[in-house]
């Protein structure tokens, strides 16, 4: 069984609690936006005076996202990314800035999870039926997961920049770069920018499981949100944390995978191995600076499984929360830096 990608996206595995903080010293009003991009959803949450009417920032959002996605949706021909993808030869292609700082981050982290986390992965993802070509569900051969190997490794892209902008090039013509995984992180550090270009200081912006913040919510508080438990049937809190300005995502095996002959079969791809992810890490969440942080450890540290992700997460001092599966039901861990922002969890 897959769930539909709206079914899986409707259950954010991070659930706004916004307005749900205890004390209700303050009272501001709180202004709601909500819309599609990307396949998912975006939702952006303002407390205080609009600065302008809220049908024209409305207008501002969508085509702020809109150009996202006409940068790096490999769901669209006609995106910059797709066109480097279908690109055969090797000389370098100009980039938007955007697009840049994406691929920078992609490399550190990709370096930093020994490539655990890996944007050339996308031959993988759509051999095993997760990208946007949506191949009906079979198991790959073992000869067909290697021939896609060939094609992925983050070594083959090489990102530079001179006076005259930013320029991709790859090694291999058959590259094919994969940003499914920054492109929320990064729409929200979008949205979060946009916000402080209006003079707006109090705000929590998403795209799908990724969210940015800054300031207080309606009540004065900080904004909170929630880490779901990784059951794929209800939206049962785990653990909530106050997010003081800071950045947060997700990444879960539980939402977006296949079943066949009673296995699962997640939508992470260890590039190591060319397989679906098959360990207990369910689900990991990583608080950070940026949403584009957050939204490129989760997925590394996913790859990695608990013990490996903890290790990483300890050399760089990241603030991490793990849900393993065990034969009883879950375990969770946390870094001392997630601790820091924790303000409620369940039993797991
Ligand atoms: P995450 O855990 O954040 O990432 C998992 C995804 O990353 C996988 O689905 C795969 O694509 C990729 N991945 C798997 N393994 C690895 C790995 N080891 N390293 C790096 N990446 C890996 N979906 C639609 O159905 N329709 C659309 O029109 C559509 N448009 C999109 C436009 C943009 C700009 C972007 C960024 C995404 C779009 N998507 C679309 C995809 C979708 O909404 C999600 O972004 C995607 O499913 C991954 O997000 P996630 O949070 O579910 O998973």
């Amino acid at each position: 069984m897959s769930h539909s990608p709206l079914a899986r996206r409707v259950c954010l595995i991070l659930i706004s609690l916004a307005v749900c903080n205890t004390a209700m010293a303050d009272s501001r009003p709180l202004t709601s936006l909500e819309g599609k991009t990307m396949g998912t959803f975006y939702s952006v949450k303002i407390s205080g005076d609009l600065p302008e009417d809220k049908a024209h920032l409305q207008q501002e959002i969508d085509a702020l996202l809109e150009q996202a996605n006409n940068d790096i949706s490999t769901y669209r021909e006609d995106s910059i990314l797709s066109r480097f993808n279908r690109y055969q030869g090797n000389d370098p292609q100009p980039i938007p800035g955007g697009m840049a700082d994406i691929i920078l981050v992609a490399q550190r982290i990709g370096r930093a999870t020994d490539n655990a986390m890996d944007i050339t992965v996308g031959p993988l993802v759509n051999l095993w039926g997760f990208g946007p070509q949506k191949q009906p569900v079979t198991i790959p051969t073992q000869a067909q997961i290697d021939d896609a190997r060939q094609r992925v490794g983050l070594q083959h892209l090489t990102l530079t920049s001179n006076s005259k902008g930013e320029w991709l090039q790859k090694d291999l013509p058959s590259l094919y770069v994969d940003l499914s995984t920054l492109g929320e992180g990064y729409g929200a550090d979008q949205l979060a920018q946009l916000m402080t270009r209006k003079g707006i200081t109090n705000y929590l912006v998403s795209v799908g499981g990724a969210i940015s913040s800054r300031g207080v919510n309606g009540q004065g508080m900080p904004w909170r949100v929630a880490i779901q438990k990784p059951t794929d049937k209800e939206n049962t809190v785990q653990a909530a944390v106050d997010l003081q300005g800071y950045s947060i995502s997700t990444s879960g095996s539980y939402r977006n995978y296949f079943e066949q002959d009673g296995k699962r079969y997640s939508h992470v791809i260890d590039p190591s191995t060319g397989h679906p992810i098959n360990h207990t890490l369910v689900s990991a969440t990583v608080i950070a600076k940026t949403a584009l942080e957050a939204d490129g450890w989760d997925t590394g540290l996913m790859v990695l499984g608990t013990e490996k992700a903890l290790k990483v997460a300890e050399q760089h001092g990241l603030a991490v929360y793990l849900i393993t599966k065990t034969d009883s039901g879950f375990a969770t861990v946390m870094t001392p830096q997630f601790k820091a922002f924790l303000q409620q969890e369940a039993k797991p």
